[in-house]
């Protein structure tokens, strides 16, 4: 019988690797992730739980880990919820809901909230924007480049409502006052400013580190892998950061701290050649 490797929820995995996917390991034009491929059969081969952590729904995410035979925990939304497969840490979970074989753990918002508070104050302030709620499929597919079925999918948002915003800078900051009284802040992605609860994808890390300490009777050493300002949270809280190199921007600036790789290469070939030289330097 051939049994893949996985997490064991019993052992101390050599590292427990968390990634951003859009422009890192996806292409920020193609959304490929070939050239990461041997690094993943790598990852699986040694057990190393692969965390995927992004902006996407988990609707839209379902199909990836499907093709990536993913059976480890997942983060939406930009740390709005947490996904984790029930039984993946060897006992149930406390303060988590069942949802279609995982526990979720919500952190942030419901988007039904975030709506009603945006769509007052634009009214109110006479802010410009564009939301995915204010938008045709084929607007999203034109912002996106994401096929219909995909840009459907990414309509299914839960926890989070993208904007483009067509007002000044100016106008943003007054837009991000007002929805701090309704414990809401902004996010800015690769596309879209985000409006999201008071949650991010450091929180996310923390709290799946614990999990994994809990189970493992030790803790484990995390390397997060991200390209945009949304990332920023998650890779302070890792151990090792991996600043993906962007086309869209100059490479991110994080807290100082001993370990970081900013890459040479942009996107999946960045994320490939830094885990490549991480996983050389682990596994031995
Ligand atoms: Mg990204």
């Amino acid at each position: 019988m051939n049994v893949e490797p996985r997490f064991n929820s019993q052992a101390l995995p050599p590292l427990v690797v968390m990634t951003d996917l859009d422009g890192t390991l996806l292409d920020h034009h193609t959304y490929s992730y070939a050239p990461a491929m041997p690094v993943l059969a790598r990852l699986k081969a040694a057990g190393i739980p692969l965390i995927l952590n992004t902006s996407k729904t988990a609707a839209e995410l379902e199909a990836l880990r499907k093709e990536l035979k993913n059976a480890d925990p997942y983060v939406v939304e930009n740390g709005s919820a947490l996904f984790v497969p029930t039984d993946y840490f060897g006992k149930e979970m406390e303060s988590t809901a069942q949802k279609s074989g995982n526990r979720m753990h919500v952190l942030g918002a419901l988007r039904a909230e975030i709506l009603t508070v945006i769509q007052k104050i634009r009214t109110d302030e006479k802010f410009l924007f564009t939301g995915f709620a204010d938008m045709e499929v084929s607007e999203v597919i034109a912002h996106t480049s994401l096929s219909e079925t995909d840009a459907l999918l990414a309509t299914t948002r839960e926890f989070s409502e993208p904007l483009i915003w067509q007002d000044s800078a100016h106008q943003l900051l007054n837009f991000e006052a007002l929805i701090a009284n309704h414990g809401l802040r902004l996010l800015k992605g690769g596309r879209f400013v985000h409006v999201i609860g008071a949650c991010d994808k450091g929180k996310c890390l923390h709290w799946l580190r614990e999990r994994f300490t809990d189970s493992c009777g030790a803790r484990p050493t995390f390397v997060a892998l991200g390209d945009s300002q949304n990332d920023v949270a998650m890779l302070n809280a890792a151990d090792t950061a991996v600043i993906v190199r962007s086309p869209q921007h100059e490479p991110l600036v994080l807290e100082k701290r001993s370990s970081t790789i900013i890459t040479e290469e942009i996107g999946p070939q960045g994320w490939a050649n830094a885990l490549t030289q991480i996983l050389d330097e682990t596994l031995t």
